[in-house]
């Protein structure tokens, strides 16, 4: 049984359809990445599987059960955004315990998974403070903190790391690599950064307008691209 399954699955937004018939099976603890040029539909797709958007058509199941109508909430998976959407009035500790608290989790047992959560990200020292007193370092870790809090079975990434300088994005994209391994959390990544892509991939999607262009691992999708499009994506020798 698949993580994670899409089968024709299909977005439009009126009469504009953005995602057309995608199918692909996410295997539990796989890191798939998906790359394509920017308003190829990376965002949406990730939004429909978080549950943060409607899908039109076709079938959404996580962990083997359809959640096509279920609304985030309910989906055992958590989401890291590009912008971080850390709530500005609340301290880090609020940000990491506000998804337990409103699950109606036991005071102790959000204590306790904060702390633990705080331990693997290294912001221990950070937890009183506000988002605005942090470095967009610090703000990536407690996103990822905040994500980590609930122990989902599945993560989604939103370019998470492309409002970082150079050296942070190489420190964060180990650090992603090294939870990988740690939580073994089935994770669906989106990306346009090519070595983040290469280094962190079980499987690679390339997209392209809203449809799959080629799905396998890094050095099949390098050395045997399909076209001329994912052989440019990827960076192969043409
Ligand atoms: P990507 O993340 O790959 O850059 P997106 O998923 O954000 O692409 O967008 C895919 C397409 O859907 C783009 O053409 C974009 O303009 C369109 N789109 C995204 N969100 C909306 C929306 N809320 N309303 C209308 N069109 C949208
Ligand atoms: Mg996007």
């Amino acid at each position: 049984m698949s993580a994670i399954s899409l089968r024709q699955v299909r977005k439009s937004y009126g009469a504009l359809q953005v995602i057309h018939d995608v199918d692909i099976e996410i295997d539990s603890g796989e890191f798939l990445v998906l790359v394509g040029p920017s308003g190829c539909g990376k965002s949406t797709l990730l939004r429909m599987i978080a549950g943060l958007e409607d899908i039109s058509g076709g079938e959404l199941s996580i962990g083997g059960k359809v959640v096509n109508a279920l609304p985030p909430s309910d989906r055992d998976i958590a989401m890291v955004f590009q912008d971080y959407a850390l709530y500005p009035h609340m301290s880090v500790r609020e940000n990491m315990a506000f998804g337990l608290k409103m699950r109606g989790t036991e005071e102790k047992i959000v204590e306790s998974s904060v702390a633990k959560a705080a331990d693997i990200l290294k912001i221990q020292s950070l937890l009183d403070r506000l988002p605005a007193q942090l470095s967009g370092g610090q703000r990536q870790r407690v996103a990822m903190g905040r994500a980590i809090v609930r122990e989902p079975s599945a993560f989604l990434f939103d370019e998470p790391l492309s409002n970082l300088d150079a050296a942070l994005r190489i420190e964060m994209r180990l650090e992603i690599a090294k939870l990988h391994k740690r939580m073994k959390a089935t994770t669906v990544y989106v990306t346009h950064d090519q070595v983040e892509a290469m280094t962190l991939a079980d499987r690679i999607v390339v997209m392209n307008r809203g449809v799959i262009e080629q799905i396998g691992a890094p050095l099949d999708l390098y050395h045997k691209p399909e076209s001329l499009f994912v052989a440019r994506f990827i960076g192969s020798p043409t």
